[in-house]
């Protein structure tokens, strides 16, 4: 049988209308709607292409976006100056600062900087504590699209295996917490496990976000599993791919995200269900286990 298909650009249609009308009940809320600022210093081309993607979907949902477009060789105070100010502005209900930044900016400065009540990627450091508590809190938009991607799949997390791969600050980490919560087991690995197939092919659910193309074979995959690939590489000849090798793991998972078109469509529009939504109180969670390839249970995986 083949894999369910986690079509991130069908589940983005569904989700772009109801967050249009969610804006609009915001937007009457408040007086006027809700702005979000992207905070940019330097030109990194693929943060150039991510803002202008951000920027057509705010338009789309009808919220408004602006750039804060900051020089490359500029001061930590002067950005630190910024950032407060838009912390200050009661005009503005979210703040992204797009990465990577120059080598003069330090990270961490921005993480503690940025308000948390406006922190709709979650980057902060009291963002990033209230989810390591399960506290209602803002997260890393990446991490709450691959949820947002299982819950509107029917697939249910609690009580199985889930295998992360990739232990980095804003994807492996956080989701790792994330399916914590939802009582999955979670097991993370990253570039220094050793024998790395012993540990995926027990994942019921793998998530793979290593940037490493085709890191992910067939043969490492448990058959039926649901495999999320968050993988963006850019090919040598144009486009991209993902970690997985798409074309062969297709035959033994229960389920699959493709790259283009899976976990990388709804990440931007995460920023702004939390922009409007305010901080995410309960991360998404199925329904009902409809939809599971396996049936929601471990035991009878209907690739086996
Ligand atoms: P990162 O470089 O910060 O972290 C990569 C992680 O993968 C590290 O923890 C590393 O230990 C692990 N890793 C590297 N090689 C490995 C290997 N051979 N085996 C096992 N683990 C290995 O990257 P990141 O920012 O976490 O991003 C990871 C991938 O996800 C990249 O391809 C990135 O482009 C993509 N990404 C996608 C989105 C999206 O919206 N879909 C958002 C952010 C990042």
């Amino acid at each position: 049988m083949a894999a369910q298909i986690l079509d991130g650009r069908a589940i983005a249609a569904t989700i772009r209308e109801e967050l249009r009308e969610r804006a609009a009940h915001r937007t009457r809320e408040l007086g006027f709607a809700p702005g979000l600022a992207i905070l940019r210093i330097g030109n990194d081309p693929a943060s150039a292409v991510y803002t202008n993607q951000l920027m057509r979907t705010a338009e789309q949902v009808a919220v408004r976006a602006m750039v804060e477009q900051l020089p490359g060789d500029i001061s930590p105070a002067r950005v630190r100056d910024v950032l407060l100010q838009l912390n200050d502005d009661p005009h503005i209900q979210g703040i992204l600062v797009q990465m990577p930044l120059p080598p003069q900016i330090p990270e961490q400065m921005i993480a503690e900087l940025i308000d948390p009540g406006k922190d709709v990627d979650g980057i902060s450091t009291r963002s990033m504590g209230n989810l390591f508590l399960h506290l209602p809190t803002f997260v890393p938009s990446t991490c709450l699209a691959v949820m947002e991607m299982l819950a509107r799949a029917g697939i249910r997390i609690a009580g199985r295996r889930a295998v992360v791969v990739g232990k980095s600050n804003v994807v492996g980490k956080p989701l790792a917490f994330l399916l914590l919560q939802h009582d999955a087991t979670v097991t993370v690995c990253h570039k220094y496990t050793r024998d790395l197939c012993s540990y995926t092919r027990q994942g019921d659910i793998l998530v793979v976000a290593a940037g490493v193309p085709g890191l992910i074979t067939a043969d490492m995959v448990k058959p039926g599993a649901v495999v999320i690939d968050v993988g963006i590489n850019v090919l040598p000849q144009g486009g991209i791919t993902g970690d997985v090798d798409y074309e062969r793991v297709e035959k033994v998972a229960g389920a699959i995200s493709p790259v283009p078109g899976g976990v990388g469509v709804l990440t931007n529009l995460m920023v702004l269900k939390q922009m409007i939504e305010g901080p995410q109180t309960e991360q998404p969670a199925p329904a009902s286990p409809c939809g599971e390839r396996d049936g929601g249970n471990t035991s009878t995986i209907s690739k086996q």
